[in-house]
């Protein structure tokens, strides 16, 4: 069943003008970074009302740094998983046009991808809520939280918190290549954060094809999505991108 999916996947990305996938935490779990939701999910740990919404980074910045300071360690020694790379190396075959991510870790950018609409921003980079400097989060020390500013204004990750807006640019760009696309790769996402968990109806309703590739399901299944394909990211997309290549290579021979 999983292996006829994978090869009706393939088809379709073959046979697609413009392919563009929507990734969520999932991708980056078998890169050892924790989803949100679920099994292991750090919401098991921090309730988000408590911890990740933007008026408590104002208020108690020193509460939300300690779920940043797991998530930036975890993320600054993570490297790109076979998913990643996947998808990079469909970008490079001509077959994938864009990714639009929500997650904040850069492994995207890091695998080789070009063209990646960061629709919550990114946890690599940061920057002083009192006088604007920015700095690599790398160079911030976790010893005492939260971390400070030479100015001593508290540092924030250049991510989006619960309660803010997507950045403008952001938003464009994912809308024009949402509806655009006519397949939409939807990999590892709950289906639970607006407004990105709405672009895969705006896809559908676009005439796109809906692949959702999970572990389990999820709101968009048996929905939006046109066919689910059960499975681990980095096992499933090697798969999809090796049978295009075949597929491709068989065409044009
Ligand atoms: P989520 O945490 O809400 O859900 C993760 C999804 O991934 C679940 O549906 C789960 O079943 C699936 N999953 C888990 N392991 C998988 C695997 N190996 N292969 C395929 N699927 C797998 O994630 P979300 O929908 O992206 O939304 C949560 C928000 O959390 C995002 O907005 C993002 O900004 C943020 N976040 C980002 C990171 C990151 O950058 N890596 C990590 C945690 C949270
Ligand atoms: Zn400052």
């Amino acid at each position: 069943m999983t292996d006829e999916l994978i090869n009706r996947a393939a088809e379709d990305i073959i046979k697609a003008k413009k392919v563009v996938a929507l990734t969520g935490a999932g991708m980056s779990v078998e890169s050892g970074i924790a989803p949100f939701r679920g099994k292991g999910g750090i919401w098991e740990k921090y309730d988000p009302v408590e911890y990740a919404y933007i008026d408590v980074l104002r208020t108690d910045p020193g509460k939300t740094w300690i779920l940043l300071s797991e998530m930036q360690k975890e993320i600054l020694k993570a490297k790109p998983n076979p998913s990643h790379l996947s998808l990079a190396e469909l970008e490079r075959l001509g077959f994938l046009s864009s990714i639009i991510t929500q997650n904040v870790d850069g492994l995207h950018h890091e695998a080789g991808n070009k063209n990646v609409i960061e629709f919550h921003g990114n946890h690599r980079q940061a920057y002083c809520m009192e006088c604007g400097k920015q700095i690599k989060s790398e160079e911030i020390s976790l010893e005492t939280l939260p971390p400070r500013c030479d100015c001593g204004g508290v540092l924030r990750p250049d991510v989006v918190f619960f309660g803010e807006a997507i950045p403008p640019e952001a938003l464009t760009k994912s809308n024009q290549e949402t509806r655009s696309c006519d397949v939409m790769l939807v990999i590892g996402t709950s289906a639970e954060v607006q407004p990105a968990a709405s672009l895969p109806d705006i896809a559908k309703s676009s005439g796109a094809t809906i692949i959702e590739i999970n572990i389990e399901e999820t709101g968009f299944t048996g929905y939006t999505s046109d066919y689910f394909i059960k499975g681990k990211a980095g096992e499933i997309l090697p798969k999809i991108v090796n049978k295009v290549k075949d597929e491709s290579t068989n065409l044009s021979a």
